[in-house]
């Protein structure tokens, strides 16, 4: 009887272990693994990268860690070393990072991963790290250099992409702050469908005269810059994708500062598109309060 009661005990506990199995893989199926980069950047990351984690989280898809470099600019190579995030562990890498140089392997590491098939999301700022990394160059397209840097891209009034070469036309920068539209280029990528062709923008920073590669890019949506904000009178991309080996990389130069991550077309646009760059597919919904466009939205209660 008593060998009986044990073997009863032991084939119980397998269910409840072989239970507990199987609820673990159904919510890694559900939720996908992000890393947000931070540490170093001319904006306050210490201030947006909660914002960003507080959304991704909010929309029930991901598990959010974080991975901050050393901290200050001047970081020896010593705290350096202690910097090895393990991409490969994530379905999606987020940077809101614009600071010193990685190493080489940190740098080697991303690339793999991305070559791989893993997803990354560049924000903002991001786009203005790492000129003298060339791979990363080619990942982001375009990034905040000196027209001297490489070639850029506007769309015309008929929406055609337009080439400016090398040394011509305006390199990086921006105007006044203002509210502005995004305009959809592409209505049928997972991350636009559904989302109004026009929508206002919360009050943000408006990338113009972005240098790279500019290679494979696919343009989703551009921002007109005005000249009476001190822009440049043409349509400059906002956010577009790359391939790159079999992964995928994201990027909106939108995004300066808190307030602009708390516009709700900010949020949808970032949360697909880190689900779009992790899996090829978007399940988040456009949610109801998205801007229109006439109207900014912001998911932060005032
Ligand atoms: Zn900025």
């Amino acid at each position: 009887m008593m060998q009986l009661r044990r073997c009863g005990a032991a084939w119980w506990g397998l269910v409840v272990l072989l239970g507990l199995a199987t609820a673990a893989e159904s919510h890694a199926a559900d939720t996908l693994r992000l890393l947000i980069i931070d540490g170093q950047n001319n904006h306050n990351w210490r201030a947006t990268t909660p914002i960003l984690k507080e959304f991704l989280e909010r929309s029930g898809r991901f598990t959010v860690d974080v991975a901050t470099t050393p901290t200050e600019k001047t970081a020896a190579p010593a705290e350096w070393d202690k910097f090895r995030p393990e991409f490969a562990r994530y379905d999606v890498v987020l940077s809101n990072y614009n600071g010193q140089p990685w190493p080489e392997p940190v740098k080697k590491s991303l690339t793999d991963y991305v070559n791989g098939g893993g997803g990354l999301v560049i924000v903002h700022a991001a786009n203005n790290a790492f000129p003298e990394w060339p791979e990363f160059n080619q990942m982001i397209g375009l990034g905040w250099r000196g027209n001297n840097f490489g070639d850029r891209i506007t769309l015309d009034e008929k929406g055609a992409v337009v080439l400016t070469a090398k040394g011509q036309g305006a390199g990086a920068g921006h105007g006044a702050q203002h509210d502005f539209t995004v305009i959809v280029r592409d209505r049928e990528h997972p991350v636009m469908r559904g989302l109004p062709v026009e929508w206002l923008h919360v009050k943000d920073e408006l990338y113009h005269g972005q240098r790279g590669p500019a290679q494979n890019m696919h343009i989703l949506a551009t921002a007109y810059s005005a000249k009476d904000k001190g822009g440049t009178g043409e349509h400059e991309p906002m956010i577009w994708w790359i391939p790159s080996g079999k992964g995928r990389v994201f990027t909106t130069v939108l995004g300066h500062a808190d307030y602009s991550m708390q516009c709700v077309g900010f949020q949808t646009v970032v949360a697909r598109g880190c689900e779009w760059a992790a899996t090829g597919q978007v399940t988040l919904p456009v949610p109801e309060n998205f801007p229109t466009p006439d109207q900014t939205r912001s998911a932060k209660k005032n």
